[in-house]
This record gives C-alpha cells, sequence and structure tokens, in this order.
C-alpha cells in the first residue's frame, strides 16, 4: 500500500495517562494541548472550580477550535523539535477516572502504543496507579514515567525513583532532571544534551512556560548549589546505569522520566517531545492464529469499549474503535468479524457528550466512534478482506461482587434479555450457579460503578426495576472441573461459571484463599490477568 499512509502512521502516538485520582491527569492533558496551541491559554478546560467544567469546557474548546474531541480520545497535532511541514498526530486516549473506575479503563490501555505514569511527588505510588501499571506490563506497553507537581513540597528525586524501582521493579532513567527540590522549581537539566532549561512563571500558569535554554556554565552561575546537586544525582543515574535505553524502554524494563509541574506548565513540552521521539508508532498486530496485520494492510479495527444510552430520545449505541490497519473512509462498508455480517459506517463520529462531529478518514492509531453498533462489543473486530480476527480483550480480576435480582416477577423476559445484552457489552462479567439459578446472577466488577450502571440501565432501557446485593466475596480464582468440587465444600467460598465458560471460585478475603491453597495444595487456583493483589 501507499507510503502515504506509511507516513501517517510514522506520525502518529496513541497513548494514555495512568495515574490515580488528584495526581493531575486533566490538568496535564490541558497543558498537552495548550502545547499544541489548541488552546490559547490553561484554566479553559479545566476552570478554576476544578473539574466540573470540565466537560462543558471541552465542547466549548471544540466548537472554537474545531478540533476532534471526544470523551474517549483527544486528538491533536503537534509540531515537534525537526518536525518540517508535517506535524505529529498524537492520539491521548482517555482512561475513564475517578469515581468510576472499571473494566472499561483497562479496555482503554488496549487501544493504545505507550502510557504516561504521572504521580504526585509527595505522594508517589498511589494504588490506583499501581493497578494501572500491572496492566501496562500484562500488556507490554512501554511507560513514561512523570513526576508532577515539583511545584509544592515533596519526596527527593532519588526517593521517588528507588520507590518506583522498589516497589515495582521499573527502572526510572530520568531524561530531564529537576533543578530545585521540589517546591522549589527552577527548570531542567536535559540529562542527554547536559544543557539546563530554565523555566519562568507565567501568570496562574495559564501560559506555555517561557525556557531559557542555558549551558552548564551558565547554570552553574545562576542557580549554585541547585545545579551542582542535580548533576551530582544525575551522575549517580549514569553511575548506576540509569540512562535511557530505548529497547529496556520498549521491552517495559526502563522508564524514561520526566519532573514537571502540570499547572505551572512546566515539563510539558518536554513531555511531548518525549512522545514524538521514544514511544512507538502503532503497529501491526498478530490475529487470533498468531498472522501478523502489518498497518500497511487492509483496514482493520479494534472495538475497545461501548457506550450506551447517551442520547436519551433514542435507544443508541456507540462503539469505539481502534484503528490497527489500513485507511479509514466513512460510508465504508465493514465486515464485524464476530457475525460474519457487514457493517456500515455512514455514521463515524467522534464523539464528546452530546456534541459529534463527522470523522471522514482516519488512520491506524486513530479512534473512531461508530454509531447505532447494537451488534459491537468489546474486543471484536472489523476488517476489509481479506479477513482477519484480533484476540479477544482478556477480562480483567474482578474485586466487586454482587447478586442482582429482580423486583418484579412478571418482568423476568426482559431482565434475562437486558442481561444477555449488558453482558455483551462487557459492562460487568455475569456469574451463574446451579443454586442459585438464573433469576439470581452474580454480577463480578472490578470497581463498583458498574453496579450501578446495571440498575440504572436495566431501569432506563429495559423498564427493569433491579437491585444490588453485594456478597461477601473479594477475590475470584480461575479453577477447574476437578477442584470445583471440593471447593463448593469449603465454607467462604462459591464456585460460578461466568458467560465464557471459565469457573471462577470466590473467597471471601485473602486467608480464606490461604488457608484453602495451604489445606488443598492440589486444586487448581489460578490468579485472573492483570491484579495488583
Ligand atoms: P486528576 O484527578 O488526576 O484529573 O487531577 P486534576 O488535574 O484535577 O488535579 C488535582 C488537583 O491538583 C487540582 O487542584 C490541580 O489544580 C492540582 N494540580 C495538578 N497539577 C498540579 C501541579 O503541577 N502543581 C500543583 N501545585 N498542583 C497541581
Amino acid at each position: 500500500m501507499s507510503s502515504a499512509l506509511a507516513q501517517e502512521v510514522q506520525r502518529r502516538r496513541t497513548f494514555a495517562i495512568i495515574s490515580h485520582p488528584d495526581a493531575g491527569k486533566s490538568t496535564m492533558t490541558e497543558a498537552l494541548a495548550l502545547h499544541a496551541r489548541m488552546i490559547s491559554e490553561a484554566g479553559a478546560i479545566h476552570g478554576k472550580a476544578g473539574r466540573k467544567s470540565t466537560v462543558s469546557d471541552w465542547m466549548e474548546m471544540e466548537k472554537a477550535r474545531g478540533i476532534s474531541v471526544s470523551s474517549t480520545a483527544l486528538q491533536f497535532n503537534y509540531t515537534a523539535d525537526g518536525d518540517d511541514d508535517t506535524p505529529h498526530v498524537i492520539n491521548l486516549v482517555d482512561t475513564p477516572g475517578h469515581a468510576d473506575f472499571s473494566e472499561d479503563t483497562y479496555r482503554v490501555l488496549t487501544a493504545v502504543d505507550a502510557a504516561v505514569m504521572l504521580i504526585d511527588a509527595a505522594k508517589g505510588l498511589e494504588p490506583q496507579t499501581l493497578k494501572l501499571f500491572q496492566v501496562c506490563r500484562h500488556r507490554g506497553i512501554p511507560v513514561i514515567t512523570v513526576i508532577n507537581k515539583w511545584d509544592r513540597p515533596g519526596q527527593t528525586p532519588l526517593e521517588l525513583i528507588d520507590e518506583i524501582t522498589e516497589r515495582i521493579g521499573l527502572i526510572p532513567t530520568p531524561l530531564f532532571f529537576p533543578v530545585g527540590i521540589a517546591g522549589d522549581f527552577r527548570g531542567l537539566l536535559d540529562r542527554q544534551t547536559g544543557e539546563y532549561i530554565h523555566f519562568t512563571r507565567t501568570a496562574g500558569g495559564a501560559k506555555v512556560a517561557p525556557e531559557e535554554i542555558m549551558s552548564a556554565d551558565a547554570a552553574l552561575d545562576r542557580e549554585g548549589d541547585e545545579w551542582t546537586t542535580a548533576l551530582e544525582e544525575s551522575e549517580l543515574l549514569t553511575e548506576m546505569g540509569q540512562d535511557h535505553d530505548q529497547e529496556m524502554f520498549l521491552a517495559g524494563q526502563t522508564s524514561p522520566m520526566i519532573f514537571a509541574s502540570a499547572m505551572l506548565n512546566f515539563g510539558v513540552r518536554q513531555l511531548l517531545e518525549t512522545l514524538v521521539a521514544l514511544a512507538p508508532a502503532p503497529a501491526g498486530r498478530a490475529d487470533v492464529d498468531g498472522t501478523m496485520r502489518e498497518v500497511t494492510d487492509p483496514f482493520s479495527a479494534v472495538v475497545f469499549k461501548v457506550q450506551a444510552g447517551m442520547d436519551t430520545s433514542h435507544r443508541d449505541r456507540l462503539a469505539y474503535m481502534r484503528i490497527v490497519s489500513g485507511e479509514f473512509e466513512r460510508g465504508m462498508v465493514v465486515t464485524h468479524a464476530q457475525t460474519g455480517k457487514p457493517f456500515a459506517t455512514k455514521y463515524a463520529q467522534a464523539v464528546f457528550g452530546r456534541d459529534r462531529s463527522t470523522v471522514d478518514l482516519a488512520y491506524p492509531g486513530d479512534v473512531v466512534g461508530l454509531v447505532n453498533a447494537m451488534a459491537l462489543a468489546p474486543g471484536d473486530t472489523l476488517y476489509i478482506d481479506p479477513k482477519v480476527q484480533y484476540p479477544p480483550i482478556p477480562s480483567f480480576a474482578p474485586e466487586h461482587f454482587s447478586a442482582l435480582r429482580v423486583n418484579t416477577a412478571d418482568k423476568y423476559k426482559q431482565f434475562r434479555k437486558a442481561m444477555d445484552q449488558l453482558d455483551s457489552e462487557g459492562v460487568v462479567q455475569v456469574l451463574r450457579n446451579d443454586l442459585r439459578g438464573d433469576a439470581s446472577p452474580v454480577l463480578a466488577a472490578v470497581g463498583p460503578m458498574q453496579f450501578e450502571v446495571v440498575t440504572a440501565r436495566m431501569k432506563s432501557e429495559f423498564n427493569v426495576d433491579t437491585t444490588i446485593e453485594p456478597l461477601g466475596y473479594s477475590l475470584a480464582r480461575r479453577t477447574d472441573e476437578q477442584s470445583a468440587t471440593e471447593l463448593t465444600r469449603q465454607r467462604g467460598v462459591e464456585v460460578f461459571t461466568r458467560t465464557d465458560g471459565a469457573l471462577l471460585a470466590l473467597f471471601s478475603d485473602k486467608w480464606r484463599l490461604q488457608y484453602v491453597e495451604k489445606e488443598h495444595p492440589d486444586l487448581m487456583l489460578e490468579p485472573l490477568v492483570a491484579t495488583a493483589d
């Protein structure tokens, strides 16, 4: 296929920010947009009052700039150092954050080629960051680390580096080392060139912070001890072998690190430059048989997220696909690999809230929303001949379990239909066993918000009243038929069949699990993928 397509692929970078709530993901997203000159002032999106106004302000921004923004992916051009006429295209895929942390968050990570792990300088690694990092590791996604909020008091650089190395075995290789302790952020030592990047604050951090690039001598004159300390610590890292190595980064062993303040816009340009220089461009994927589909092969895409009920006036279902290969042109008729049926893409859109803008052309790495996608589920493949089918998205280890009951018996048929629908969309995992019967399935979720989504949608889309009853289980292990018999005899353990046929044993807590494992070492009890436990 054409080299024009290859060029479109090469200039794309698709990534997600993984972080714990409050580490500064929204502020950083906004700062990145500011640096890409999408917006003229930071604060336009975020609003002074916090994140409440994010939604409407994004919409305002979309209208004002005519850019493609969706609740799922933000796309912008960025002209990096050394780019001539053609800028890079950055796709920032949003991980649903905050309260609605759920399986969706994990699935989003199947759509990206790199992740930025954003860490609060004072707090270090936090639980949600850890969980998301485990998913990145499991999927082999290279991770760039950003230590944020360096303008506020926090830990020392070496403490943070040690913490990351020791707790998750990822070796940070700082590219830009801070000059000035946390709380006194003066600039960055560029460890590759040895130069000093001095930042100047702008009022309220609303504009791109002016940078002054200085030689080491000039930096010493200006910053004195602060510069010397940065230099010494950087040399120490070099002695320990903690310099950037592209192969080790791509293999998930090391992580290029940047110190930043998203609020002051310090280190943000450096992050964009790093993404362009080091993060991988979209690559081909192996299908279920292990055959590679190259990016320049005919069109193919993977659905990674399905969203329903956004438009309350009519039942609507939106599927987001990440393009894997080929050029996407709106109107194209593609094949849905799971059913073999044609799917018309007339209504391909970039979606945000209620605002939708049409997408006419898209390339590998891009995210496109498909309207009326009733048959599509996360993990499904769409293609243009020759046929390709990508492996399903693994489901992640649930940690919350609830029984779902229908409140009015005469609605049972509707209830079943609704349950099948929500199950196929991957809203929750549905578990059943003979003891509880079909009328009372057990729902398993990564985050409890998923249960609320189920009851709300049962009501609004299917008019079925349901009740959620939390169960006293907190962990699941995969087991087999043979072990199941013994496990059902154990106290605090219950065995279920998941819709995909997998047998899951639920345990009240890890002590119960440890006890059973010790008493019955022969039983099959395998952890499910990608948990932090
Ligand atoms: P999110 O929950 O990860 O999206 O975090 P937000 O972007 O909403 O930021 C959480 C809080 O931290 C807000 O009050 C931000 O203003 C603040 N914040 C974010 N980045 C920085 C930073 O670099 N420095 C300082 N001092 N505060 C920041």
